[in-house]
């Protein structure tokens, strides 16, 4: 038990409009004609294909290979054929293309074999490799890679905290994951706690989801029970406050641990580390059962037939997706992530990846258009609801003027873009979008620098070199010229020297 929770700055209580989609079990989804596995499904790198076209290929088989130290592995998501590799519309707000392998199913669902680790006798960094090679990344959405964020032994780790707070509206893919598969997601838990050395483990559900947390209970009493708690291995299952954005890292350790992170810094720092509890699931399905990441629960709600959530393979369309759950007439757009932190997908053939966590069918009743943006009037609600203790009113100035600068001064890379400022702004000014907008510029901008920094580096450097070449070469002719008219001079005096006598007879 822990002895209280603490509050967070700001934050916002929208409507939750989660009974729409959390009623009805996971529900699995047919096979579509064919899955579109993109090769960048986390944050911090890919993977480099190893498979060619025409291929025959498992479920679970490692399709492309992680990328270096920070990319992770991807896997088909079913049996069949890789028909096509090339590059093909993802799911994200530019539309843009990215690299993916596209399987053609053969319906038979046939999985490479199982490989479980022994979690007795597997060493740490085994274990770490696994994670990695299962294309393990955070399940919350960021899809930050987790043999990453376990980082080193070295790095001493106080509280693990699990995340089930589920903070956003209308995304229930948590809930339900923790009320049907609490044990695999306690087991996980367990697991990372070992590789981390965490002395305590916390996992954060909010109150609006009293079956998960029942759940949740029931199964960390029963590892408690089989693992005859010494103490080391307590989990506890903590309910917080509803209150948005509560799930954010920084919040949520915030609540249950009172460690406050500032600006600039993780909670690693503080010994804190924080997993998605889909993520603590994703890690015991890996090593555990010796499963790679194929697929992911996606809540589909909003304007739809058949709200709920789905287990879906990745790389599944989101089209097809829809068209399983009904989309009602009156739709007139498909929100990917929720509607605070989501963003408007502009191509519905985007596939299923790794991070997709919901779809929401829009409709003008469900979401009313915002009201013409009007002047700010410098009210201070936005600074008041902001949990990152930023001001927006101040950011929308400098972003609205392109003052970049002054933007980053202003700490824009703290805003972790909740939505709340703009939430609660009576002018109706959709803050967020501006923020967005200039940390693109910012990033453009400092890739520019940086590839200018670059060029004239390259430019001095071959200056330089011509310079010490023609220095090089100037010191080789005075060298030459200098041995030249040494030898002449000594060609010289040899025919001025006096004959030698002749010898007596
Ligand atoms: S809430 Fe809106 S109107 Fe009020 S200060 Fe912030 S940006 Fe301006
Ligand atoms: S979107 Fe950014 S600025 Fe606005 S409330 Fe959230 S963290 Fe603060």
């Amino acid at each position: 038990m822990i002895a209280r929770l603490f509050g967070f700055r700001g934050g916002i209580r929208p409507d939750s409009h989660k009974k729409e989609s959390s009623g009805a079990p996971i529900r699995p989804v047919p096979l579509p004609a064919r899955l579109v596995v993109p090769l960048i499904q986390s944050s911090r790198g890919g993977a480099r294909p190893i498979v060619t076209v025409g291929d025959k290929v498992l479920k679970g088989q490692c399709i492309g290979e992680a990328e270096g130290k920070t990319g992770t592995a991807i896997h088909a998501p079913t049996s069949g054929m890789v028909s096509e590799i090339g590059r093909y519309p993802m799911a994200h707000p530019s539309g843009l293309e990215s690299p993916a392998i596209v399987i053609a199913p053969d319906g038979e669902e046939r999985w490479i074999a199982h490989e479980p680790l022994d979690l007795a006798t597997a060493s740490r960094d085994e274990l770490i490799l696994r994670i990695q090679a299962s294309g393990i990344v955070g399940m919350g959405g960021a899809t930050f890679p987790s043999h990453i964020k376990i980082g080193k032994e070295d790095n001493p780790v106080e509280t693990l905290v699990i995340n089930g707070a589920e903070c956003e509206p209308w995304i229930t893919c948590d809930d339900r994951l923790m009320r049907e598969r609490a044990a695999d997601v306690v087991s996980g838990a367990m697991i990372l706690r070992r590789l981390n050395g965490a002395r305590r483990v916390l996992v954060g559900i909010e109150d609006n989801k009293p079956e998960a947390i029942a759940a949740m209970t029931a199964a960390a009493r029963a590892r408690m029970d089989t693992e005859a708690a010494d103490g080391d291995a307590r989990i506890d299952i903590v309910t917080v406050p509803t209150r948005y954005p509560a799930g954010g890292e920084k919040q949520l350790v915030r609540v249950l641990t009172g460690i406050e992170i500032p600006a600039n810094r993780i909670a690693g720092d503080f010994g804190v580390q924080c997993f998605n509890a889909g993520t603590a699931h994703a890690v015991c399905r890996a090593l555990v059962h010796g499963e790679a990441m194929v697929a992911r629960i996606v809540t589909v709600t909003g304007n739809v037939e058949h709200p709920g959530n789905y287990e879906v393979p990745l790389g599944f369309p989101v089209a097809g997706l829809l068209a399983l759950c009904g989309v009602k007439p009156g739709t007139d757009r498909i929100l990917m992530g929720g509607p605070m932190m989501g963003f408007t997908l502009p191509k519905l053939d985007a596939p299923i990846t790794k991070g997709s966590n919901c779809i929401i069918a829009a409709s003008p009743e469900l979401f009313p258009p915002a009201p013409p943006e009007q002047p700010c009037i410098r009210c201070g609600r936005c600074a008041r609801a902001c949990p990152a203790g930023i001001q927006p009113f101040d950011l929308y100035w400098f972003s609205r003027s392109r003052n970049l600068d002054k933007a980053e001064e202003y700490h824009i890379f703290d805003c972790i873009e909740c939505g709340c400022c703009a939430y609660v702004c009576p002018a109706h000014i959709p803050l967020v979008d501006y923020f967005r907008f200039a940390k693109s510029e910012i990033r453009a901008r400092d890739e520019e620098r940086r590839a200018a920094d670059q060029a004239r580096a390259r430019f001095e450097f071959h200056t330089f070199r011509l310079e010490r070449e023609k220095a090089e070469k100037a010191a080789r002719l005075a060298a030459k010229a200098a041995e030249t008219r040494a030898n002449l001079s000594a060609a010289a005096k040899a025919d001025a020297a006096p004959p030698p006598s002749k010898p007596p007879t």
